[in-house]
């Protein structure tokens, strides 16, 4: 069943911060002039490390018309802590991404292109690009599939990101993606999306050639501990 259930709305003492409710607009609208989401479908939150408190998009919404009171500010039990507006219909999907993965602070969902090509098919998107694994994971598993808005889309989000794994495909939706932070997200967005389109093609002309785990596990490692300007 699709989630159209009123959430509880609480006090509380903790700050409300309008530097995260920035964050969260300025991530809606990235993500729709890069082409990652079309129209009002897709969303994005953020966890203000500090005092846990979540703000996520509203439903519906255009983002070039979502403004910082727009943001709906969420505790990592579904309760209203600020906001008027009806909050986005896959806020557990979020909330259960913060809630099962402590090293995320960034959550985006986004009805991109080839992701969701993978996703009709049923296939998962292997680690095929040096950026992918590096930021991504080893892959991105394609979750079963379920109504959208749902709880059990929630479970199967969160259970086809594990413990490590950035991103994972919602067959015949779209994409669901984290990050430490909200701009690591939104690499994590455009590297899957990338890597999707470029799978597509590499399988469209030829048979697409898989880097080892052990090549996988190389390459994370440096980009944890050697890559950059440290
Ligand atoms: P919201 O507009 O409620 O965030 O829903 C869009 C969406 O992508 C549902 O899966
Ligand atoms: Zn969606």
């Amino acid at each position: 069943m699709l989630t159209v259930k009123k959430l509880p709305k609480i006090e509380t003492t903790l700050e409300i911060k309008e530097s995260f409710k920035q964050l969260v607009v300025d991530a809606g609208l990235t993500m729709i002039h890069q082409g990652l989401t079309v129209g009002t479908w897709g969303n994005c939150s953020a966890r203000d490390p500090e005092t846990g408190l979540i703000y996520i998009t509203p439903s519906g919404m255009d983002y070039e018309v979502i403004q910082t009171e727009d943001i709906v500010v969420l505790t990592d039990r579904l309760e209203i802590v600020d906001g008027f507006r009806v909050p986005s219909v896959e806020r557990e999907m979020h909330v259960a991404a913060y809630n099962s993965r402590p090293d995320v602070n960034a959550v985006i969902h986004t009805h991109s292109l080839y992701s969701t090509v993978l996703g009709v098919n049923r296939m998962e998107l292997p680690g095929i690009s040096e950026d992918f694994v590096q930021i991504v994971g080893d892959k991105a598993v394609c979750s079963e599939y379920v109504l959208p808005g749902t709880p059990e889309l929630a479970a199967n989000a969160v259970k086809g990101l594990g413990v490590e794994r950035n991103a994972v495909l919602l067959p015949n939706h779209g994409a669901l993606c984290v990050g430490t932070d909200m701009k690591h997200a939104l690499t994590v967005v455009t590297v899957t999306e990338k890597a999707a389109h470029i799978y597509i093609m590499a399988k469209s002309i030829g048979t697409p050639q898989l880097i080892s785990m052990e090549h996988i596990r190389e390459m994370q490692d440096f980009a944890r501990n050697r890559y950059g300007q440290r």
